[in-house]
C-alpha cells in the first residue's frame, strides 16, 4: 500500500540557478504545474536566489522555499555563512541538514547536524534531514545501522528534551551511491531504508515518529519518480539534477 501522507516534491538546486534564471524557471514551471492540494511542493534554491525566487512565485502560496544550509550561530564572524534568522526572514520555511555533500564534501560531522537541527527546529523552521550510506557501507551490509547513528546523533538532543519537539521535520533517505549518479534505488531497495527509518523513529519519539514524513532522493527522474512515490513506506521525493528543468520537475510533481 502506498502512503497515506500527503506526498512532498522537494528540489535541491544546488550550486546552480542565480536569482536570473531562478525567476525564468518558475516562469515557466508554473505554467506547467498547476497547485494541487495532494502534493506539497518545497524548493530549495541557492541563498541568493531565493528571494528571486519566491518573488517569481508570488502568486502560488502552494510553492514553499527552503535553504540548503545554515550556521548555527546566530550572527558574527562567519564569512560566506547564513544564519536561521536571516533564512527566516528571507522566507525559508525548510532547511535542508546533512545533504551527503554537506557531509562527504564539506566534512560536516553528526554533532554539527546535531546542532544545526536543534537550532533549526528552535527557530521554528522545519529540518529536512538527509541521512544516507555510502556503497561500501552498503555493500557491508551497514544500510540500517548507518542510517539509525545517523538518525540518532541528529534526533537524540532534541528528543531528550521533549519527545514533541521533533515535529516539523522531514527525513531524506538519500543513498551516497545513488545521488547524481545515475544509479537509483529500485522502490524495494526505498521501501526497505525508509521501514528501518521508521522503526528508528518510532524508538526515538514514540507515537510522533509515525507522524514525519520520509523522503527518498538518488538520481530521481520524469521516468522513475511514479514507481518510487508509490513504494510503500516513500512519502515524496527530493530532487536534484532532474529538478533543474521546469518540463521535468513539472512531470516529477504530477508523478
Ligand atoms: C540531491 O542532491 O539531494 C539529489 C538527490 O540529487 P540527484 O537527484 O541529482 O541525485
Amino acid at each position: 500500500m502506498a502512503s497515506l501522507r500527503t506526498p512532498i516534491l522537494a528540489a535541491n538546486w544546488k550550486m546552480n540557478l542565480g536569482p536570473t534564471a531562478a525567476s525564468g524557471f518558475f516562469e515557466s514551471f508554473l505554467s506547467r504545474y498547476a497547485a494541487r492540494a495532494d502534493r506539497t511542493v518545497i524548493m530549495f534554491p541557492s541563498a541568493i536566489a531565493l528571494s528571486a525566487a519566491r518573488h517569481a512565485a508570488q502568486a502560488r502560496p502552494d510553492i514553499q522555499f527552503g535553504v540548503q544550509n545554515v550556521h548555527t550561530a546566530e550572527k558574527g564572524a562567519f564569512t560566506g555563512e547564513t544564519s536561521v534568522s536571516m533564512a527566516h526572514d528571507a522566507g525559508a520555511q525548510f532547511v535542508l541538514i546533512g545533504h551527503s555533500e554537506r557531509r562527504h564534501v564539506f566534512g560536516e560531522t553528526d554533532a554539527q547536524t546535531a546542532e544545526k537541527v536543534s537550532r533549526v527546529s528552535a527557530q521554528g523552521l522545519a529540518p529536512m534531514l538527509c541521512v544516507g550510506e555510502k556503497i561500501e557501507e552498503r555493500e557491508a551490509g551497514q544500510t540500517n545501522a548507518v542510517v539509525a547513528r545517523q538518525l540518532r546523533a541528529a534526533l537524540e538532543g532534541l528528543v531528550k528534551q521533549d519527545a514533541r519537539a521533533v515535529g516539523p521535520l522531514v527525513i531524506a533517505y538519500e543513498p551516497v551511491w545513488a545521488i547524481g549518479t545515475g544509479r537509483t534505488a529500485t522502490p524495494q531497495d526505498a521501501s526497505a531504508a525508509h521501514a528501518g527509518i521508521r522503526e528508528e523513529l518510532r524508538g526515538l519519539s514514540g507515537a510522533a515518529g509515525d507522524t514525519i514524513p520520509i523522503l527518498y532522493g538518488g538520481s530521481v527522474t520524469a521516468t522513475n519518480a511514479s514507481a518510487l512515490l508509490a513504494a510503500p513506506g516513500v512519502d515524496g521525493l527530493l530532487v536534484g539534477g532532474a529538478s533543474l528543468d521546469p518540463e521535468s520537475w513539472a512531470a516529477i510533481c504530477s508523478a
